[in-house]
């Protein structure tokens, strides 16, 4: 696959950044919208290994798709997912709209 690091920075940065500009009351199109993206993006994604975890990631847990909020803890548990393989460190997902929306605070 292509740079494995690069491609995964990118790409968290702009699944939060979606979930960051999701509505806080989603229509029910919205929420079918978002419910497909997730799941062709977890097909498509070009880190072939990466994708087969994500996709099975997925199936054990539902994409939340009811608010923002709601959407945006779901990828950063996603997120923690990949971390928690990886020996990463956790990230606290009370602060995900603090670093991916309005900024650190103080
Ligand atoms: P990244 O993990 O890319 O994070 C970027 C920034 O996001 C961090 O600096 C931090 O500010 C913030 N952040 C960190 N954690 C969270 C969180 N939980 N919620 C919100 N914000 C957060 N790599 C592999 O080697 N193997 C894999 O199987 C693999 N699977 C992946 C699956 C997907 C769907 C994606 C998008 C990426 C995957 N990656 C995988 C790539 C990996 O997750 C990292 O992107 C890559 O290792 C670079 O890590 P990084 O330390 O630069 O920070």
């Amino acid at each position: 696959p292509p740079d494995v690091e690069l491609l995964g920075r990118s790409s968290w940065t702009l699944l939060h950044s979606i979930a960051a500009s999701y509505p806080a009351n989603p229509s029910p199109i919205q929420q079918e919208d978002i419910k497909t993206f997730v799941s062709i993006f977890s097909r498509i994604y070009p880190c072939w290994f990466c994708a087969d975890d994500f996709q099975a990631y997925i199936k054990k847990n539902e994409v939340q798709v009811k608010s923002q909020e709601a959407f945006g803890k779901w990828m950063c548990e996603a997120h923690n997912e990949v971390n928690r393989k990886l020996g990463k460190k956790e990230f606290d997902c009370n602060l995900w709209q603090q670093r991916w929306k309005d900024g650190w605070k103080g």
